[in-house]
């Protein structure tokens, strides 16, 4: 018999009961076949060392690798399951460097900046929470500008490129979730797309693969992925490999607006995607209705 190829799809970037996510690993494994995925990647927000309400406890780590595992083995011969962790870059804080993360044998590794400074009381600014959690960040740290923010922002994302470099860099300008109702800059501003144009040089030197996010798209905080159109565009003029993840939290987002992203991505040039399969990163063709498997 022929092996045919099939058109389907991965997923590298989803959360669970472990993190912000809802559900068992199983269950997004069901989900998954269900969607027609065919590779799945369990990352959950690794363990900070401060409070927070969406990170996984240092305590539950041993039993997130033991769920994912068993459901690797059980579904091995639908679904190809890896393990991963989304790791926080805070400078000082925590990494994919640090020992804990290290140590524990994760497939691939996706590296994302949340933290961008610190409130006068010492607690964490984190920039995907509430509109108006973000205002007063803004006020309260940045002294009203939010173009200082966004420059951070920007600034720590090539600090973690360079200083701890992650397979997979996630949601590159999730930001802009704060920008689509009112907006505290324009995508088009100089500074901004300066901010981004040094991100992307860098990546294209560091070899990270850039993910098409989009979580804010069937979340409703943004019409196009995280990165942008335009974006996409240019990280395909330097040769940048993307993958498209849904960071999914819940079992029925995780192809969500897969093939509105797919469209944005073969639009902005690209023919391929970078996929993890065997263990091996490669490129497959991407077609509007999955990737050529
Ligand atoms: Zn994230
Ligand atoms: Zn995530």
């Amino acid at each position: 018999m022929l092996t045919m190829s099939k058109t389907a799809w991965t997923n590298y970037h989803s959360h669970t009961h472990y993190c912000d996510g809802t559900d068992s690993a199983e269950a997004y494994a069901k989900a998954a076949i269900a969607q027609n995925v065919a590779i799945y990647g369990f990352s959950t927000h690794s363990p900070v060392p401060f409070e927070n309400a969406w990170s996984i406890k240092e305590a539950d780590v041993a039993s997130y690798i033991n769920e994912v595992n068993a459901v690797k083995e059980a579904y091995q011969d639908r679904l190809e399951v890896y393990l991963s962790m989304e790791v926080d870059f805070v400078p000082g804080l925590t990494s994919i460097h640090d020992p804990k993360i290290n140590s524990l044998g994760l497939d691939y590794t996706v590296g994302s900046v949340h933290y961008v400074e610190k409130f006068a009381d010492g607690k964490r600014f984190e920039i995907d929470y509430t509109h108006s959690y973000f205002d007063k960040g803004i006020a309260e740290i940045f002294n009203g500008d939010a173009q200082k923010c966004v420059t951070r922002y920007y600034e720590l994302t090539r600090q973690m490129l360079t200083e701890a470099k992650p397979d997979i860099l996630g949601h590159l300008d999730k930001i802009k979730m704060h920008n689509k109702d009112k907006p505290h800059f324009l995508e088009t501003d100089g500074w901004y797309r300066d901010a981004i144009m040094e991100t992307l040089e860098l990546i294209a030197k560091s070899g990270v693969i850039m993910e098409v996010n989009t979580r804010g798209m069937y979340k409703k905080l943004s019409s196009e992925p995280y990165p942008s159109a335009w974006i996409l565009k240019e990280a395909n003029a330097l040769g940048i490999p993307v993958m498209i993840n849904s960071d999914s939290h819940v079992p029925r987002e995780i192809t969500g607006q897969f093939e509105a992203a797919a469209e944005i991505v073969l639009n902005a040039g690209y023919k391929e995607v970078r996929i993890f399969r065997d263990h091996n990163w490669q490129n497959k063709p991407l077609t509007p209705k999955g990737i050529l498997l």
